[in-house]
């Protein structure tokens, strides 16, 4: 189910439809920071094609979170926090804390992090 969502807010952001603060674009993916950082690195890295969350991402299939997580790397070292240590973070489900039905990875960092998280 890899299509856009007229719907969606980050397949907005995708289209250039709403703005964002765009650190990364590849041809699978868009890294923007987020709009409330949890972290002083705090960015979300999206596959272009709208999938609700990390599981349909997966099933699919074609490699979007390989794409996801290697772009987070990619995120990660060139805001510095590859070698001190970043967490990678996909909330699936309301439960979970998921706002947003476009998967996306959270990729936080620049200050100790918990274990376990809230
Ligand atoms: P989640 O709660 O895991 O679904 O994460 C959704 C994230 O999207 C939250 O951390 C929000 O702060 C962030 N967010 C919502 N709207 C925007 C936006 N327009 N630009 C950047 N980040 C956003
Ligand atoms: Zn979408």
């Amino acid at each position: 189910m890899a299509t856009s969502r007229p719907d969606c807010l980050f397949c907005k952001i995708v289209a250039g439809e709403v703005p964002a603060d765009v650190v990364r674009a590849t041809d699978d993916t868009v890294a923007f920071r987020d709009i409330n950082p949890q972290a002083p690195t705090h960015v979300l890295v999206i596959p272009r094609d709208h999938y609700a969350d990390a599981g349909e991402a997966a099933r699919a299939g074609a490699g979007v979170m390989d794409a996801v997580a290697r772009d987070a790397h990619e995120v990660a070292a060139a805001e510095g926090i590859a070698a001190s240590g970043y967490r990678l973070v996909f909330n699936t489900g309301a439960g979970a804390g998921q706002t947003v039905f476009h998967v996306h990875g959270h990729v936080l960092g620049g200050r100790g992090l918990q274990w376990p998280p809230g």
